[in-house]
């Protein structure tokens, strides 16, 4: 088996949407198959029909897509392989390692309960066991004939050896009375059909591995490999859910991370290659083993994530990150036909402007909206501090110099304070907070004539009108110099 070609899968059940613990057991197996030159399989087990829905099929697909982890093969949908489970129950029955139950669920958890009190085991008793039903008039739910005696040991590839005794395991259902497999049953028959030679998923699943592998030898099938990928833990340290933030990939691409950033975040939590932090999907394709993926819960930090993403917003190509922001803008109030009627390329150099200061697209769509024709609202902290009386009569002395300029470069803006502060024996300062202030609504921003220059002489020269008193006429009706 060693030599066999190496063959995973990411095996969702399509009731939600993709969590970001899914997203790493995709990912590491994902990593694991390209690592090794290996196949990367993409199963759907929507065998339980009434939680499964189609939205979240597209909405599985939708995140790993987005994510870059592109499977090989399927997605394969275990309710199109029906056969294939009837088959195997079909085998099992003949061969005497399974039988019918006609249990109701009233009485099994009566006997639950009855087990319970006198102080035993709650497990399925066996009642069935022997008695050779056939199938016909009472529902029926088809149980394994599991080893009663002796223990199965594990070689867990994370966490080593676990070992389970037989005697804690119950004849548990493989085919439910409304004759659908039970999920213990399904993917081992799928697991063995499609030649999985490792298992790597969340270490949730570990109780089910001793009763799949029950599965397994009953249907004298090869067993793959296991290794089982512990929890992701919110900052409390219980079990990352909704209610530690955000838990679905595709919430984290409408606030504005990168892929590369979550890939690179989720391949880092629970695994390591020396101190290194920063990975290219190449890199963690070459460095990726099953040796460094730790046996410890790892405890999700977004303090860390937003670091990445920053990184990843400095780096990436301004063109690409121009094109996400469109949405992001939309999102921010700007309409999206102003958004629209803006080129590219100067789309482009709002990002090279504004990316140094944001973690996520949001805060760079977010910070740069005031650069549109949207109504800027001014916060009143900032326009108490600099906006004072004294600094509106010196933005309306600069003004004829600023409507002087042929055009608003960020040369000769910065000319045009530089000689007026010095004319005046001011700070510079005083009159650019106020002007940042007037222009943004906000005191931080990247450098002042950088963003008027983006900002563009109409739309800057409007907003520095509007605020000082009595100079509201149109430029051509006060004499424009220059
Ligand atoms: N459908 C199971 C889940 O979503 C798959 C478990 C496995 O990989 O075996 O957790």
């Amino acid at each position: 088996m060693a030599s066999a070609p190496i063959r995973v899968r990411f095996a969702p059940s399509p009731t939600g949407y993709l969590h970001v613990g899914g997203a790493r057991t995709a990912l590491y197996n994902w990593l694991f198959a390209r690592h090794h030159g290996g196949t990367f399989i993409l199963r759907i087990e929507d065998t339980d029909v009434e939680r499964s829905t189609e939205e979240s099929v597209r909405a599985i697909l939708e995140g790993l897509t987005w994510l870059g982890l592109d499977w090989d093969e399927g997605p394969i949908r275990q309710a199109e392989r029906m056969p294939l489970y009837r088959a195997a129950a079909e085998r099992l029955l003949g061969e005497g390692r399974a039988y019918w139950c006609v249990c109701t669920p009233e009485e099994l958890a009566a006997r639950r309960k009855e087990a319970l009190a006198a102080g035993h085991s709650p497990k399925y008793d066996g009642r069935c066991r022997d008695r050779g039903y056939a199938p016909g008039g009472r529902p029926a739910a088809l149980r394994i004939r599991t080893a009663a005696e002796g223990e199965t040991v594990v070689e867990d590839l994370v966490h080593g050896p676990v070992t389970f005794q037989h005697a804690d395991l119950d004849d548990f259902i493989l085919v439910r009375s409304d004759g659908l497999p039970t999920y213990n049953f399904a993917v081992v028959v799928d697991d063995a059909e499609m030649r999985i030679t490792y298992v790597l998923r969340g270490d949730d699943h570990i109780p089910n591995t001793p009763r799949q592998i029950q599965v397994y030898r009953a249907l004298a099938l090869p067993l793959p490999r296991f290794a089982h990928i512990p929890l992701i833990l919110g900052a409390d340290r219980a079990r990352l859910s909704k209610r530690h933030g955000a838990t679905s990939v595709m919430a984290y691409r409408e606030m504005g991370y990168l892929p590369e950033a979550l890939v690179n975040y989720l391949a880092r939590l629970g695994w390591s290659y020396g101190d290194q932090e920063i990975f290219s999907r190449e890199e963690l394709v070459r460095h990726f083993t099953l040796e460094k993926v730790g046996n410890t819960a790892a405890v999700f930090d977004q303090g860390k994530l937003d670091w990445l993403n920053a990184h990843y917003l400095r780096v990436a190509d301004p063109t690409r990150l121009a094109d996400l922001l469109r949405e992001q803008w939309v999102q921010a109030g700007v309409p999206a036909a102003a958004v629209e009627g803006t080129e590219p390329a100067w789309r482009a150099a709002v990002v090279v402007a504004f990316r140094e200061r944001a973690k996520t697209l949001w805060e760079l769509a977010d910070s740069s909206r005031f650069l549109f024709d949207v109504p800027v609202p001014v916060d009143p902290e900032a326009a108490a501090k600099h906006l004072t009386p004294e600094a509106v009569a010196l933005l309306g002395e600069l003004l004829p110099r600023l409507e002087a300029l042929p055009a608003f470069t960020t040369p000769a803006l910065e000319a045009c304070y530089r000689g007026f502060v010095e004319e005046k024996g001011i700070k510079l300062g005083v009159v650019a907070q106020a002007t940042r202030v007037a222009l943004t609504g906000r005191t931080v921003s990247p450098p002042l004539f950088e963003i008027m220059a983006l900002l563009g002489r109409e739309r800057g020269l409007a907003r520095l009108r509007a605020l000082v008193p009595g100079v509201r006429g149109e430029p051509s009706a006060r004499k424009r110099r220059g």
